[in-house]
């Protein structure tokens, strides 16, 4: 054996989920899941065989005959000793995630929260799946709903969030009475396979829940398998609606969220350090590679002298490793996302934006081989500039100015992006104008990052997302469920049978 095969064999390798059994897979397309603050190889992980899919799928296709059937208390319940088993485990889940994604652990831990939540709301399934009846819609007539499961659903994440966007999907797909086959990002499977183990650890049944691992071909399995009924993706635009087209042309039900440019006002008369510390979070926390990060900021009138209060204040913020105690902005995710975000700074200088504060190549010590880029603020930005109208998630910045409101909302109004967007103010009539005229789904008043909890939906819109459904709250148990109406009438048996009615009323 050669001395590089030695190496291999001793980096663990991430396991698939088959069946409720954890596999080793037998394919011979690996890749090095490395940890981006110091490029150590934390573990490979499989691109499954074509057959390890179609063994996962057939799993849970099998599962589903006794899972669609089995008593709402006893699935809620599942949920109730989960949701259990995730808070005696944060810290180790929020470790994990950490090394593998880059993020800070405060912010791990509030990643792995934001699933948590899901998986709570998960437990409520009794009060979210129930019908509707209307009695005597017809003499004697009684009419009501059922809400079934569909069958085998699958869900395709991201590596930004590899906790909570894995818990927006299985938990609810599962509770309603679906099985679930899940492919998380090659980037970082680590965080998600462990949340996989202690759900079976908290009694799904095997098959119920599946994990396949790998890019591409599992993808695009997934969209074409017919035993698969619906798909919920979130990641780019690029992907997603590849992901959607392809689905929906198989008639599949899909959702997909996906990229985003997301914008904050600021007015004026807003609270200025409460602003500039929001501002500051939002934009470059989790080094910029939230989509509800917010990357782009509209200073309006006056407040286009708080820009130099807004660069001092960037400087403060502490670069390092995600697991060192006060990091603000930990690595991104990879090699070549920095080469990206490096490229797209450069763009910006090249078409003319002025950079006022230059992030890249920053020195941090004991983390000299990591993915760090620090905080990057540029002005006069324009949108035509390619640092305006792409995506850069990382920790840049780009500061626009507006004379009115009016004019801010315009700006945004015309980004196809709809994710997210923040106001600044302390006037509510300006906020009650804003969230009248703006066309952006999830809008915050002076709340920099308004992703809503389970209590209602992630509802990004325009071309942050295909399907109508948003991925959990109240919405994802319609997306989960078919409904099926039942119109029923008892006779009595001694009523006397009348005239054969071959109009098509109920009276
Ligand atoms: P990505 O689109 O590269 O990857 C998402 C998933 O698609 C991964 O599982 C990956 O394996 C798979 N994939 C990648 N390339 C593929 C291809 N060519 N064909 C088929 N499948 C492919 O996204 P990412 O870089 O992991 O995540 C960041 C993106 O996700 C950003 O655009 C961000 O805005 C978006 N995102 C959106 C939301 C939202 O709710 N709108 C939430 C989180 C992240």
């Amino acid at each position: 054996m050669t001395a590089q095969a030695n190496i291999q064999n001793s980096v663990p390798t991430v396991k698939l989920l088959i069946g409720g059994k954890l596999v080793e897979s037998t394919t011979s397309h690996w890749r090095d899941v490395v940890n981006p603050a110091t490029q150590e190889v934390l573990a490979r992980v499989p691109f499954a065989t074509t057959e390890e899919m179609n063994a996962a799928v057939a799993s849970a296709k099998e599962a589903f005959k006794t899972w669609r059937k089995t008593p709402i208390g006893a699935r809620a319940r599942i949920f109730l000793k989960y949701q259990q088993l995730i808070r005696e485990n944060i810290k180790e889940l929020a470790a994990i995630l950490t090394a593998e994604q880059g993020k800070t652990l405060p912010d791990a831990e509030g990643d792995v929260f934001r699933g948590l939540e899901v998986v709570e709301h998960a437990a409520s399934i009794g009060n979210l799946q129930l019908g509707e009846l209307a009695n005597n819609v017809a003499g004697g007539v009684d009419t009501y709903t059922l809400l079934q499961p569909l069958g085998v659903c699958a869900g395709i994440t991201p590596f930004n969030f590899p906790a909570m966007i894995p818990l927006w999907m299985f938990p609810m797909a599962i509770a309603t009475g679906n099985t679930f086959v899940l492919k998380p990002s090659e980037q970082d499977p680590m965080v998600t396979m462990r949340l996989a183990e202690l759900a079976m650890e908290a009694g799904v049944p095997p098959g119920v829940l599946n994990v396949i691992h790998g890019g591409v071909d599992a993808v695009n399995l997934i969209c074409d398998h017919p035993d698969i009924k619906a798909v919920s993706f979130v990641g780019s635009t690029k992907v997603g609606t590849h992901v959607y087209n392809r689905a929906t042309q198989n008639g599949k039900r899909a959702q997909c969220m996906m990229g985003a440019k997301n914008h904050a006002i600021v007015l004026p008369d807003a609270n200025k350090s409460q602003t500039l510390n929001n501002l500051l979070g939002a934009a470059f926390g989790a080094a910029g590679q939230r989509c509800m990060a917010l990357p782009v900021v509209i200073l309006v009138g006056e407040a286009q002298s708080w820009l130099p209060e807004l660069i001092e204040k960037t400087k403060t913020l502490k670069i390092s490793g995600g697991a060192e105690p006060g990091t603000d902005i930990g690595p991104v995710v990879s090699c070549s996302a920095l080469d990206r975000i490096g490229s797209l700074i450069a763009k910006g200088i090249g078409e003319g934006a002025t950079l006022e504060l230059d992030g890249r190549n920053p020195e941090v010590a004991g983390y000299a081989q990591g993915n760090f880029v620090g905080p990057t603020i540029f002005s006069g930005v324009t949108t035509d500039m390619s640092i305006y109208r792409e995506e850069i998630f990382g920790p840049v910045l780009c500061v626009l100015h507006a004379d009115t409101l009016n004019d801010a909302i315009a700006l945004i109004n015309a980004n196809p992006n709809g994710n997210g967007t923040a106001l600044f103010t302390r006037s509510g009539a300006a906020a009650r104008h804003f969230q009248e005229e703006i066309d952006v789904g999830q809008v915050g008043i002076n709340v920099p990052i308004p992703v809503p909890v389970p209590l209602f939906s992630f509802s990004g819109s325009r071309a942050s997302k295909l399907g109508d459904l948003g991925p959990y709250g109240k919405q994802v148990v319609q997306f989960y469920t078919q409904t099926k109406t039942v119109t029923q009438r008892w006779f009595d048996e001694d009523e006397v049978s009348g005239a054969v009615n071959t109009t098509i009323t109920l009276k």
